[in-house]
């Protein structure tokens, strides 16, 4: 008889997906965990400040559990665990896929645990949803990191928005401080809007690219330059050296055009090989220059405060959403509102207007 408890399939089965269906392992795991006695809030908090993994594991699946009864356990953990966080340094890291963001991160935190840190992987990844996690999905990606007792590798949550996803990474980031991590690297794919977020609750942000045929600045979205702290130029090895190096020379000169940044710093372009691991090293001494620049003239903290702000806001306006599509009438309303619109009975305006007065009369 097959075990039907770690059978992925039987869980589908219970939780009434079709096999077509798939739920995704997220979804398998808040299952399994649900079946064990849940700790409480109290104890999650203090687990979390033992620096136990498996509590923090858990405290983070209810973070990013859907299910409203969940929300208040979770805000109350955060709030235990928010005086012990904000010691970390939050590295943001962006590329296309290809780039070598996961074999990047795997030398990178290697490095930095070797120097005795304890490093926090985390993702934004909004495609999670349909592609059940497009990165960081596969722990096998970061064979060497994922067997390192000093480091913590947690895929994206999946969500329905991006809005979701990234509050529910920013509130991890909270949770991996006060479990003791003091590096926490936030991982997010090239595309979208899904920088601008990381790029929101990352002290320094990097973005990884490689040499292409020439023409190096094509396709770069100009927002994503201008976010950069540090653009490196990785597979810097073998035959493509040389061809890296004309691409920092460019980069530099692209980054020149650039407003200065209100840090005060100015952006720096290197090359390494995350494969070799040549040039790994002088990343995270970039990383101490601009943190020492930061500190010294106070933008750290400055930097830090609004992104608390701007974090308070995003979460009104996603909870405010979530509340909106997720109220039985609105539901009802919506699905015919939606019919009159597409037949134009009814303008998409005066449509979000009866939707939204109805919801406010609740
Ligand atoms: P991601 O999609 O950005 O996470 O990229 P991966 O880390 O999965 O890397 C994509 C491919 O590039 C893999 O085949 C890697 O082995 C290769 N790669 C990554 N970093 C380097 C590097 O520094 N040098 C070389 N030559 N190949 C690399």
């Amino acid at each position: 008889m097959p075990n039907k408890k770690n059978n992925p399939s039987a869980l589908n089965e219970k939780a009434g997906v079709s096999s077509q269906e798939t739920i995704s392992s997220n979804a398998i795991r808040q299952i399994k965990e649900s079946r064990k006695k849940q700790p409480s809030a109290k104890e999650l908090i203090d687990g979390i400040l033992k620096e136990n993994i498996t509590a923090l594991s858990r405290a983070i699946t209810l973070i990013e559990s859907t299910n409203p009864a969940h929300l208040e356990k979770a805000t109350e953990v955060i709030n235990g665990c928010l005086p012990h966080a904000n010691k970390s340094v939050r590295i943001g890291i962006t590329g296309v896929p290809g780039v070598g963001k996961s074999t990047f991160i795997e030398a990178f935190g290697k490095h930095l645990t070797s120097l005795g840190k304890k490093v926090a992987v985390l993702a934004v990844d909004p495609s999670s949803t349909i592609s059940h996690g497009s990165i960081l999905g596969d722990k096998t990606r970061m064979e060497e990191l994922v067997k390192d007792k000093n480091a913590f590798i947690r895929p994206s949550a999946s969500g329905e928005t991006l809005g979701g996803v990234a509050r529910k990474t920013r509130e991890t980031i909270t949770l991996c401080e006060a479990c003791g991590f003091d590096i926490i690297l936030i991982e997010t794919v090239g595309v979208g809007q899904s920088e601008t977020a990381v790029h929101s609750m990352a002290d320094f942000f990097l973005l990884l690219k490689i040499a292409g045929a020439g023409d190096e600045l094509q396709g770069i979205k100009r927002g994503i330059m201008e976010m950069a702290d540090a653009v490196v130029i990785n597979k810097a090895d073998g035959d493509n050296i040389k061809k890296a190096q004309l691409a920092k020379v460019e980069f530099n000169r692209a980054l020149h055009l650039f407003h200065p940044k209100k840090s005060g710093w100015i952006p720096t372009v290197a090359t390494c090989s995350a494969l070799t691991h040549e040039g790994i090293g002088a990343v995270w001494q970039t990383i101490l220059d601009y943190l020492e620049l930061v500190n010294s003239n106070h933008y750290f903290e400055e930097k830090r405060k609004e992104q608390n702000l701007f974090w308070m806001m995003e979460t009104i306006n996603e909870q405010l959403k979530d509340n909106f599509y997720n109220h039985p009438e609105i539901q009802k309303l919506l699905t015919s509102t939606k019919k009159a619109v597409s037949t134009d009975e009814i303008s998409p305006f005066a449509a979000a207007q009866l939707l939204l007065k109805k919801y406010f009369k609740f």
